[in-house]
């Protein structure tokens, strides 16, 4: 845990209790604050008051408080104005949140920040993997796995991987980054931020305030980030580098073909053939390659060093995660496809696919992957939606229905096997979330992972992460 003596010998709010509020709160405490606490669920209140914390009064007239340290998961202004926000604003006392208590506490250490619609965890553990290989001392974490306060004290010489949501974006005035990453941005959480506008608002907020070399690296293959481009390089205060998988971009990292190209210099080098290394299959994870590469050259890091540790990279669960090869069919759990345009992504990167789909669906269902259907094989639908899928795919795609994840697997393996076709996979990416019949989404993949163990024992690879919020 990271001390933080900003508020020392002051009194600071803390609101919201989950994983990353309780870390600040330890950390404001350790750091000589006096830390009042608050959530709205009377469990999370008990419980905090049942481990010691005193209980911020959100009735009081006046809060008191130097600062609020607010949860990014918690809406503070839309869809409805939190009265604890409200109040927080009308006395003017800063919003922030775990994040910016980190920057405020490490100030000599690097910054590297990471955004977008979709590929930020992927982005942020490839980056912190090339750091890594490169011998740089790095800690990883943010909207992804450990919370700010609780990664290691790297002082000057170290260099912090952040992920950030929009959410945590509206809340660090204070941090100053050196490299920050806009991967990508396509309609999403409008509810909380008000309009498409909102949106991009709070992700821009990532270029601001930044410190030398100030790089931006943008995505330019959505019109929303290549007009944010645009916007950053008529200002003029950035060395912007633009990322595609779409077109070259002179100045920029770009994959042509599947080859990974560094444009930054006035001679554009190759650095290595995305098509060879399995741990990122599809255009979308080349997006994320060339943003974490862009964003190791912005430090210094040269192209062989890059290369090598893409080739080394093992890959992140639950995203098109190879969890064993059977008789020559690969597994892959792409459990994190909780809707139909992620399960697109990995759609797209098979022939011969025994689909293994269903769970909660999203409005419109899987209609929009109706170019894929041929090439589905085979499909095994579990859950709520297996019906409506069912629907979708009648007349188009062969399809059965199951009671249960188990058997569904044994069967697409069993069908894959004896069909024996060239490239087959048998893919879980649910285009649905998982609470009908399971936990969370890491939670339907674990299972996936474990039952292919168990059906059809041999060499299985296994790890975790999780993300805080989108
Ligand atoms: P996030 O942390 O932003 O949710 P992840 O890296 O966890 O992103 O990837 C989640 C899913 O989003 C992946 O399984 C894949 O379907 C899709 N995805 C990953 N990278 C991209 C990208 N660059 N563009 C579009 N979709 C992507």
């Amino acid at each position: 845990m990271i001390p933080v003596f900003t508020f020392a010998g002051q009194r600071v709010g803390v609101m919201g209790l989950g994983k990353s509020g309780l870390s600040a709160a330890a950390a404001l405490k350790a750091g000589g604050a006096s830390v009042l606490v608050w959530d709205d669920k009377p469990e999370q209140r008990k419980a905090a008051t049942d481990a010691g914390w005193a209980l911020l009064d959100p009735e009081a007239h006046r809060l008191d408080v130097a600062a609020l340290i607010w949860s990014p998961g918690v809406p503070h202004s839309l869809p409805k104005p939190h009265a604890l926000a409200v109040k927080a604003r009308a006395q003017n006392i800063p919003m922030i949140c775990d994040v910016d208590l980190l920057a405020r506490a490490q100030q000599s250490s690097s910054f590297i920040g990471i955004t977008g619609t979709n590929g930020k965890s992927t982005t942020t553990v490839l980056t912190a993997h090339i750091f890594k290989q490169a011998g740089r001392p790095i800690a990883v974490g943010g909207n992804l796995g450990t919370p700010a306060l609780d990664l290691k004290a790297l002082g000057g010489l170290g260099t912090y991987v952040l992920e950030l949501s929009s959410y945590q974006l509206e809340l660090v005035p204070s941090l100053s980054l050196e490299t920050a990453v806009f991967l990508n941005i396509t309609p999403d959480h409008l509810e909380r931020h008000g309009s498409m506008d909102g949106y991009v608002a709070a992700k821009r907020r990532i270029f601001e305030k930044q410190r030398h070399p100030r790089a931006a690296i943008i995505g330019i293959d959505d019109s929303y980030s290549a007009s944010l481009r645009d916007q950053l390089v008529r200002g003029g205060g950035h060395t912007v580098i633009p990322i595609s998988v779409k077109q070259a971009v002179p100045g920029g990292v770009y994959v042509e073909n599947g080859i990974l190209i560094d444009a930054t210099d006035r001679r554009p080098r190759e650095i290595a053939d995305l098509r060879t290394i399995a741990t990122l299959p599809g255009a979308h994870n080349w997006q994320n390659a060339a943003a974490a590469s862009a964003a190791a050259l912005s430090q210094g890091i040269a192209g062989p060093i890059i290369a090598a540790a893409l080739k080394s990279f093992k890959g992140l669960p639950h995203r098109q995660e190879l969890v064993a090869t059977i008789k020559g069919v690969p597994f892959i759990n792409d459990s994190k496809a909780t809707n139909a345009d992620a399960a697109e992504k990995a759609l797209r990167c098979y022939e011969n696919i025994y689909w293994i789909a269903g769970g909660i669906a999203k409005e419109g269902g899987i209609a929009s992957l109706a170019p894929l259907f041929p090439r589905i094989r085979h499909a095994f639908l579990i859950g709520d939606a297996a019906d409506d899928f069912a629907d979708a795919l009648e007349g188009k795609v062969p399809h059965d229905l199951y009671e249960d994840l188990e058997t569904a697997i044994e069967d697409a393996g069993r069908r894959a096997f004896k069909d024996n076709k060239p490239g087959a996979v048998v893919l879980l990416s649910p285009a649905c979330a998982s609470f009908d019949m399971f936990k969370n989404f890491e939670e339907r993949g674990d299972r996936f992972r474990t039952e292919v163990q168990h059906l059809w024992p041999q060499t299985t690879s296994s790890s975790s992460t999780e993300s805080l919020n989108p």
